[in-house]
């Protein structure tokens, strides 16, 4: 198997240098760009395995460079964002990144969400012996990581697919945050729940403009950290 392929998106020399070093010394092969715009050429051209990308950099917004990537593009995608960003810039993370790292930030930690990220991936990419997971006029091929209503494709990051998997896995139960993020993200993530928020209200937004009338209903438990997603077949008409 080729070594998997990261695009580095930094304008500051000395985060790229030492993120790529340490990257390729795990055997990944490394891209560097330091402005936005070659960074959405090299997500094309390259098809890389996972993209590094800096909010601030001197040309575009990281976010625009996000959303860009993934009018074309399902790979996951980390972003770096500064400590000093705003909270609201920081929790309106809806551009379709899978994680993000706030700077300064320790190596390993980086190391490690880029080997989940990737794991995330093969792992959706394990074939299902499984038929097609079915609810109402949701389908999903997990052995594809295609969701479709009634035949409309959903183009959802592998982070939204593995969560569509677990609420469908589960249709009208209540499922934690807790329990989502474990599963989706994995262990290493816990107490992040704001990656769950994020995520969900993206496949909200997503299962909303598919032809069929799919609600991903919000339930609202007793304790403020216990809320609750649900899937609810909804039909109208
Ligand atoms: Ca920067």
């Amino acid at each position: 198997m080729p070594n998997q392929r990261i695009l580095v998106v930094e304008d500051e020399d000395t985060y790229t240098y030492v993120v790529a070093a340490n990257l390729r010394a795990r055997g990944y092969d490394v891209l560097t760009t330091g402005t936005g715009r070659e960074a959405i050429h090299l997500a094309t051209v390259e098809d890389p395995d996972l993209v590094v990308l800096d909010l601030r950099l001197p040309d575009l917004d990281g976010f625009d460079v996000c959303r860009t990537i993934r009018r074309f593009s399902n790979v996951p995608i980390i972003m770096l964002t500064a400590l000093i960003e705003p909270p609201d810039r920081v929790s309106g993370l809806e551009a379709g990144a899978d994680d993000y790292v706030p700077k300064p930030f320790n190596m390993e930690e980086l190391l490690a969400r880029v080997d989940a990220a990737l794991r995330r991936v093969e792992y959706d990419r394990q074939p299902d012996p499984s038929t097609p997971l079915q609810v109402g006029e949701l389908t999903l091929d997990v052995a594809h990581q295609q969701a479709t209503v009634d035949g409309y494709l959903l183009r959802l990051t592998p982070v939204e697919f593995k969560l569509l998997v677990e609420l469908v896995r589960h249709v009208d139960r209540v499922l934690l945050h807790e329990y989502l993020l474990a599963r989706v993200w994995g262990d290493e993530y816990t107490g992040e729940l704001h990656l769950v928020h994020q995520a969900v209200s993206r496949l909200r937004r997503k299962l909303a403009a598919a032809p069929a009338h799919l609600l991903l209903a919000a339930l609202a438990l007793l304790d403020a950290w216990a809320l609750a997603f649900y899937l609810l077949p909804y039909y109208y008409g």
